[in-house]
């Protein structure tokens, strides 16, 4: 049996898969805000390069990848599938645990994946700059790198909590070149009304999201970028799921069960679509996202029209959400304090090919924990949440006296997140729970946006 599954260059895949060609319900139309019709592509050009407009609303089964971005992916591409033997053997199951590890890359998690062809498309069309916003500091890192591979200028707006937790990571981006701003700043109208209700804001997704945007659209040579939740980013992802499928080809294994954190969905979406296509024409199997208690809109929120953004900046969303106005407990996961969940997912949630479970952060944390012992790798604290379900399975195997086979996604390491372990050690983390007007009262406020 082989520890490690290792593709060769020539093997990686050279086309992304796009869902929306098999999915049973097509996913409901963005909508304009104002006029609650569906948006047109236009409506999106002062934000994306329009290549990357057309992927948004495609409905080709494959898009090729253009061969500069594949020369790009090759820096650190393909990641490997490897066998978590030791932490089988921790766990004392039968089970065969697979986890395609996509810390590899150069900024340490999936997010490359997209960012190279979104700053490939803005280059193509002559962008000069470009902002985003970044949770956790992931999709920046990734973003940052990609501008520079590419030779593009790079802005960043870091959730506030993030910025403080994190400082290695805004010099991450430093190093790869970009220029970063804690959010929210005052160089937004987004910014100076949130720090003007609350000064000591911790921030959030949604609103650097809002500042993000509103730099972009007023200025001609700048575009905005988005490392999860839109079908692009979610399609680029899809090149982790045709390896891990390769790779398990080669074994002769098929996963019964696949889990993946989810923020946005991406790497969710990454792993586990090119498996729900099988079970879309009858394939059993299993796919679980997994999200953190305190954020908990796929297992507690509803499935309305919302905006993407704390502001109301974006066109309106279907998706299962808890209103865009909920800010989530200042949790360590910051790539997963994020109001809603792509369309995408959502849609195959509402038609029950997937599946959501909600779990709280120190199960989380102590999972992460046995892992780094069983193999070596300390998970970023949102690939956790994962892990935390895989245990969760292997326990339930136990009990049905079943063997299963489970494919995760190992979607980052933890080594620039080190403060969020040290605040476990010192027992400074807690399980969060919620009134029930603390969790709904966000989705009063957007009622009033749905389309009659
Ligand atoms: C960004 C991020 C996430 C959450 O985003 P998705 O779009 O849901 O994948 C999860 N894990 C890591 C390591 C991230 O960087």
């Amino acid at each position: 049996m082989e520890k490690k599954i290792l593709l060769n260059e020539k093997d990686m895949p050279t086309q992304w898969y796009n869902i929306i060609a098999d999915m049973p319900n097509k996913p409901l139309p963005p909508l304009h805000p104002q006029t609650k019709q569906p948006i047109s592509g236009e409506d999106l050009a002062p934000l994306f390069p329009m290549e990357l407009i057309q992927q948004e609303v495609s409905a080709e089964r494959y898009i090729d990848i253009p061969e500069e971005v594949q020369e790009a992916y090759r820096i650190w591409r393909p990641t490997p599938l490897i066998r978590a033997t030791e932490l089988e053997k921790a766990l004392q199951t039968d089970c065969k645990i697979y986890y395609k590890y996509e810390g590899t890359s150069p900024s340490g998690s999936h997010k490359p994946n997209t960012a190279i062809p979104q700053a490939y498309y803005n280059k193509k069309a002559g962008v000069k700059r470009i902002i985003t916003e970044t949770g956790a500091g992931q999709w920046g890192t990734a973003l940052s790198f990609a501008c520079s591979h590419f030779g593009i200028d790079c802005e960043v707006y870091m959730v506030r909590i993030s910025y403080d937790q994190k400082p290695y990571r805004k010099i991450l981006m430093n190093t790869f070149g970009a220029k970063v701003y804690a959010s929210p700043s005052t160089n937004t109208q987004a910014g100076k009304n949130a720090l003007e209700a609350n000064p000591n804001t911790p921030g959030s997704l949604g609103l650097a999201i809002s500042e993000a945007i509103e730099i972009a659209a007023g200025d001609a040579d700048t575009k905005y970028s988005l490392g999860s939740v839109l079908n692009h980013v979610l399609l680029h992802q899809t090149i982790i799921g045709q390896e891990a499928k390769k790779q398990l080809e080669y074994t002769g294994d098929y996963p019964d069960v696949i889990i993946a954190p989810l923020g946005g969905g991406s790497n969710f979406a990454g792993l586990s679509f090119p498996f729900i296509k099988d079970k879309i024409s009858g394939k059993q199997m299993r796919c679980v996202a997994v999200e953190p208690a305190s954020c908990p809109k796929l297992t507690k929120g509803k499935f309305m029209y919302d905006f993407g953004d704390t502001q109301g900046y974006t066109p309106l969303l279907p998706m299962y959400t808890l209103g865009h106005t909920f800010t989530p407990a200042a949790i360590h996961a910051g790539g997963l304090r994020y109001h809603g969940a792509s369309v995408l997912c959502s849609q195959l949630l509402k038609d029950g090919l997937i599946e959501a479970n909600a779990i709280q952060q120190l199960e989380c944390f102590e999972a992460g924990i046995l892992f780094a012992k069983a193999e070596g790798i300390v998970p970023a604290p949102e690939a956790n949440h994962g892990i935390a379900q895989v245990i969760r399975e292997v326990n339930r195997a136990k009990e049905e006296g079943v063997k299963k086979t489970i494919l995760f996604n190992l979607c980052g390491h933890g080594f620039v997140d080190m403060a969020a372990y040290q605040d476990y050690f010192a027992g400074k983390l807690v399980n969060h729970s919620f009134t029930d007007e603390e969790l709904t009262g966000a989705l009063k406020d957007i009622e009033a946006l749905q389309p009659q």
